[in-house]
C-alpha cells in the first residue's frame, strides 16, 4: 500500500521516495508505483496532481495520477532507466494543487451552509485549479438565494475556522448525523473499518479523501461566476476564488 503523504501533510511540495514497480499500461502509457507519495490521485471530485520525478540524472514528468487499489499510480512520460528500489526526488505542481485545496474547502463550506438550511442538497461537484462546479437540488433556488448562500459561506471563510482531517472508526462515524451526503459515501461508510473526515472546526464535518487548506481564511473571496437553471431540481453553479 502506498503511504499517502498528501493526507499526512497537504502542504508537502517535495519528497523523496523509492520505486516499487514500473509498468506499461494497455494503452502504451507508462506508470510508476512508489512506496510513498504526495501526488494526489483523481478522486472525490478533486483532480490529480501533476509534477516532476528526478532519478539518476534524469527527469520524468508526472502527467496523471490515479488510484490503483490501495496504491497510487503515477503516469509519467518516461520510465527509461528506472527500476524497482531506485530513489526518486519528486516535486508537485504547487499552484495547481493549492487551487484544488482552496476550491475543495470552499465547496465543503457551501455544502455545510446548504445542509444547515435543510431545504435540499448538493447533488454533484467538480473541483478545478481555478474554479469549482456544484449542482443543487434545493427547493425555491434562484440566483438571489444562491448569492445569499455564498454570503453566508463567506462569513465562515472570514471567521477563520481551522480545517483538520482525522480518521474515525465506523462506529464513531455512524453516530454523527449527515457525515456522508452522497450515495457512494454511504456505501463507503458501510464497508470500511475506519473513515477519514474533514472537520471545519465549529462548523461542519464530512466524509472526505481530499486535500484541504488549514484554515478557512485561505479560501479568499468566493465569487458566483455562473448560475444556470437546468430544471426544477438542478441548478448548476460555478464559483471562482479571489
Ligand atoms: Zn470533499
Amino acid at each position: 500500500m502506498t503511504e499517502k503523504l498528501y493526507w499526512e501533510d497537504p502542504y508537502l511540495k517535495e519528497f523523496s521516495a523509492k520505486v516499487v514497480e514500473t509498468r506499461t499500461l494497455s494503452d502504451g502509457r507508462v506508470g510508476v508505483l512508489l512506496d510513498r507519495t504526495a501526488f494526489y490521485p483523481t478522486s472525490g471530485g478533486q483532480p490529480n496532481d501533476t509534477g516532476m520525478m528526478s532519478y539518476d540524472g534524469r527527469t520524468a514528468t508526472v502527467i496523471d495520477v490515479s488510484k490503483d487499489g490501495d496504491n497510487v499510480l503515477h503516469i509519467v512520460d518516461s520510465v527509461e532507466g528506472m527500476g524497482a528500489g531506485d530513489a526518486v526526488e519528486c516535486r508537485i505542481d504547487w499552484e495547481r494543487r493549492y487551487g484544488h485545496m482552496r476550491h475543495h474547502t470552499a465547496l465543503h463550506i457551501i455544502d455545510g451552509i446548504v445542509q444547515k438550511r435543510n431545504s435540499g442538497r448538493i447533488t454533484g461537484g467538480q473541483i478545478y485549479a481555478d474554479r469549482a462546479r456544484m449542482d443543487f437540488d434545493v427547493a425555491g433556488m434562484n440566483r438571489e438565494m444562491m448569492q445569499g448562500i455564498i454570503e453566508e459561506a463567506q462569513k465562515i471563510v472570514d471567521d477563520d475556522h481551522s480545517v483538520v482531517s482525522r480518521f474515525l472508526t465506523k462506529e464513531e462515524a455512524m453516530a454523527i448525523p449527515d457525515l456522508s451526503r452522497t450515495d457512494p459515501g454511504n456505501d463507503l461508510l458501510a464497508s470500511l473499518k475506519s473513515v477519514r473526515v474533514i472537520d471545519i472546526v465549529g462548523f461542519d464535518m464530512q466524509l472526505d479523501g481530499g486535500t484541504h487548506v488549514a484554515s478557512t481564511k485561505e479560501v479568499g473571496t468566493i465569487v458566483l461566476h455562473e448560475y444556470k437553471n437546468n430544471g426544477a431540481h438542478n441548478k448548476r453553479v460555478y464559483i471562482t476564488l479571489r
